[in-house]
């Protein structure tokens, strides 16, 4: 079992090894987590901060959850009244929170690259929970061990992304997942919601979503991320729904195994529709929110172990 990162700020520097590392380690707290008692003590002693400088419901409860069964310290900083309100840079407040010797911060923020500045400026591990566009990394090993759970592997599946893939940090780091560990990818949306250089991640582009959906083992729909738009990108919702919102007769293309996936949060009737996402013969929505606290779980593990191996200088 190797792992040498640091902190885990994307999918990008993960090794396919370390990927495999970290879906195996979580699946161990799957288990975990479905027993009565769902305590261990390896981040016992240790503090876990987590800062999420945008709204999140599943992410955030799950890291917290996460630190909690593994026994660390959580604290969940209420950013809204925080003294970035006040003006504080995010770095003053990085390193104010740095003086207090965290070993574990969490951080949500609404610029792309914002998690890794952060992590230059301090001394303990740091977990992107997403940063704009750029990278939701637990988001994408969640969705891994999800699949491989489902299919029995991760690796030469015919997988589909579909929706609003310029505006979406989850897309971006499935895509490099995804990548590395050798699927077939297909990217399925309208033109305004593919990005610039989309060729260079090496998957097929469709329009269409049936032509799209032909044969793929995976599903994975994203929501319209309505506030990173400004304007123009689709015509309505309703129309959306009707040439790209997930429904039985446009699943009827994909294999008749194929599971359905969403990150959540859902926009029922605009990307995907109801009946469909709580249908649990093809949905593995509710799987995946399982599978993000194990996931969460593992990579704290992994990093607090990285930590131990090279400790603060105490007197320093
Ligand atoms: N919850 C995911 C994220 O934070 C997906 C979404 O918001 O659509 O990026």
């Amino acid at each position: 079992m190797r792992f040498d990162q640091r902190h885990l700020l994307g999918i990008e520097p993960l090794r396919p090894d370390e990927i495999t590392t970290l879906l195996d380690l979580s699946q161990r707290y799957v288990a975990l987590n479905r027993q009565q008692q769902k305590r261990s003590t390896v981040l016992a002693g240790l503090t876990q901060i987590n800062m999420f400088f945008e709204n999140s419901t599943r992410t955030q409860a799950s890291f917290e959850l996460a630190g909690k069964r593994l026994g660390a310290d959580v604290m969940n900083m209420a950013m809204e009244a925080s003294s970035i309100k006040k003006g504080e840079t995010l770095i003053d407040t990085a390193m104010t929170l740095n003086a207090m010797h965290p070993d574990l911060l969490v951080v949500r923020h609404p610029h792309s690259g914002a998690v890794d500045l952060l992590a230059q400026k301090v001394n303990c591990a740091v977990l992107n929970a997403g940063d704009g566009r750029h990278e939701h990394p637990t988001q994408a090993l969640l969705d891994a061990l999800t699949i491989r759970r489902a299919k029995g592997r991760i690796h030469r599946l015919n997988i589909a992304i579909c929706g609003d893939i310029a505006h979406s940090r989850v897309a971006r780091s499935n895509l490099l997942l995804l990548h590395k560990m050798e699927n077939r990818i297909r990217l399925i949306g309208p033109p305004t919601l593919m990005p610039a250089g989309i060729d260079a991640f090496g998957a097929e582009v469709y329009e269409d979503m049936k032509e799209g959906l032909r044969d793929v083992d995976v599903v994975m729909m994203l929501r319209l991320q309505k506030e990173r738009m400004d304007g123009g990108f689709i015509p309505s919702e309703r129309e959306y729904y009707h040439r790209y919102g997930l429904d039985a007769e446009k699943l009827s293309h994909a294999k008749p195994d194929a599971i359905v996936m969403h990150p959540g949060p859902m926009n029922r009737g605009v990307e995907i529709d109801g009946t469909l996402a709580d249908d649990i013969n093809r949905s593995v929505i509710q799987d995946q929110v399982e599978m993000g606290v194990a996931v969460r779980m593992a990579a704290m593990d992994l990093l607090a172990r990285n930590l131990r191996a090279q400790p603060k200088d105490v007197l320093a």
